[in-house]
């Protein structure tokens, strides 16, 4: 097997040195394992980084950051490698593969959970479940917690405790200068401030401290609809999930039955008292679903409930809007579109963000999007590449007939390459705020394998 050299204008000592200091390892293109790590969930993601890392801990980053700025490296950085945009790998650089850092540990006197950066969510479910307890986080176990962290982090209790990030009570974070600090509110708390919503923008967060919160079995499952009652349910669909109680979250979908007819279903998480979960799901069942199988569910598997959805190996592009509502003409198009889906695999998703995730100040972390409203995802999935610009098309042309409909903002973590203006529609009012940390903490702008923030003095 021929080595390739990292990049003609890196020394291959300077990287043998780095390879020997390190207690994780390193890979240069055409080594085994190099492939390997490169990998990312979508599979229309092909880069090849001069140099990966994975390292074993923290100092190893710092020594990975040191070496990528004394050699003008961007660095990438993957958690989970679940985004789509596939920023976690660069192009050129090194790339950080942080997956050999899994390790959970939690305090359940305190309430606190500390996980590594390269933790998937089913990492911190199964170990935090095991005490009665959770960090608020997505609804995919195989996703990774600093992404989905970093960016925000909406899942089944966003509702009853917040996002992923408004729970992030401290982390330790690499800076571009190679210092190792642990942000908190009494520690560079701008630097806290901006990594709970601004994205892998600040430095490689090296572990996370949770607060978490006692969720035992919770009501959970299915509601699917007739496909003569479509269009009524999503009438009801938004403004119903914003004025449901805290404990309810949902996630919906708009799909197609056997006949190619619309068809509207929603997945509900009840995370208070059992008894009270009737009255709260009244509402939705007064519309008549076709099936109705909502149950007592052990947490881990709500959490793993939707992954076989999303295998490895498949080809993604995704675009995504914040609604309020949906008009008669936005569901005009919605019920048009979703019967023009070219794969089986593709979906539209309508996640809800709602109570305490939507009544936090816009201000008070780096997610700007506080307030009552549903995510409309456009998600096309498929496996083979010849049908990439049908599936892409079909995407495009979806989003840009319900831009009219849309609310202001994209939600970060399901932006692709999308320009400038998509990435400050992402960070919205705190684009600034961001870039004066940006400015402080990576001048240089090392970490520019992500939704950009570009820094300013
Ligand atoms: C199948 C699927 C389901 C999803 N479900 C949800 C959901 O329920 N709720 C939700 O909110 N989102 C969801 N998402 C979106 C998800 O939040 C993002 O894709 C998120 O970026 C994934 O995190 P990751 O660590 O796997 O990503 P990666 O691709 O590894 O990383 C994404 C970016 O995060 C930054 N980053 C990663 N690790 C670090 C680190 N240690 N330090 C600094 N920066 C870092 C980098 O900029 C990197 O480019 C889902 C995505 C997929 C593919």
């Amino acid at each position: 097997m021929v080595i390739q050299t990292p990049s003609p204008s890196l020394d291959p000592s300077v990287v043998d040195d780095l390879s020997s200091a390190l207690r994780g390892r390193l890979f240069r293109p055409g080594e085994f394992g190099y492939d390997e790590a490169r990998k990312v969930f979508n599979a229309m993601i092909d880069r090849r980084p001069d140099v990966i890392v994975r390292p074993a801990d923290a100092e190893d980053i710092r020594r990975a950051v040191t070496f990528a700025r004394e050699n003008s490296l961007p660095v990438s950085i993957k958690g989970g490698g679940h985004n789509v945009a596939g920023n976690a790998v660069g192009a050129h650089g090194l790339m950080l593969d942080c997956s050999g850092m899994k390790n959970v540990q939690i305090d359940a006197a305190r309430l606190v959970a500390v996980a590594g950066a390269g933790a998937l969510l089913a990492d911190l479910d199964v170990a935090t479940q095991a005490y009665g307890l959770a960090a608020p986080l997505g609804v995919v176990s195989v996703t990774g917690i600093a992404g989905l962290t970093l960016g925000g982090g909406i899942g089944w209790l966003n509702g009853k405790h917040g996002l992923a990030c408004d729970n992030v009570l401290a982390a330790d974070i690499v800076t571009s200068d190679g210092e190792m600090l642990t942000v908190s509110p009494d520690e560079h708390a701008d630097l806290y401030w901006a990594i709970r919503g601004g994205g892998g923008n600040f430095g490689v967060v090296t572990s996370f401290t949770y607060r978490l919160h006692p969720v035992g079995t919770v009501l959970a499952g299915a509601l699917s609809f007739p496909a003569e009652r479509t269009r009524e349910v999503l009438r009801f669909y938004p403004e119903f999930a914003a004025s449901c109680s805290d404990e309810l979250s949902m996630s919906a979908s708009l799909g197609c039955d056997a006949a190619g007819r619309p068809v509207f279903g929603v997945t509900v998480c009840w995370s208070g008292g059992h008894d009270e979960a009737e009255l709260a799901l009244r509402p939705l069942r007064d519309l008549g679903p076709a099936v109705d199988v909502v149950l007592p569910t052990d947490y881990v598997g709500l959490q793993s409930a939707h992954d076989a959805d999303f295998p490895l190996g498949q080809n993604h592009y995704w675009k995504s809007s914040f609604f309020t509502d949906f008009t008669a003409d936005a569901i005009d198009m919605l019920l048009q579109f979703a019967t023009e889906m070219p794969s089986a695999a593709s979906g539209v998703g309508m996640q809800q963000l709602h109570g305490v995730a939507a009544r936090v100040d816009p201000a008070a972390t780096a997610f700007p999007h506080r307030r009552s409203q549903i995510e409309l995802l456009i998600l096309a999935q498929w496996s083979d590449p010849a049908e990439t610009e049908r599936n892409v098309g079909w995407a495009r042309a979806f989003f840009e007939a319900m831009q009219p409909f849309a609310a202001s903002g994209v939600y970060v973590n399901d932006l692709g390459q999308e320009g400038e203006e998509r990435v400050r529609a992402a960070y919205g009012a705190n684009y600034d705020r961001l870039a004066a940390v940006k400015a402080r903490f990576d001048p240089v702008n090392l970490f520019r394998s992500n939704q950009n923030v570009r820094p300013i003095a």
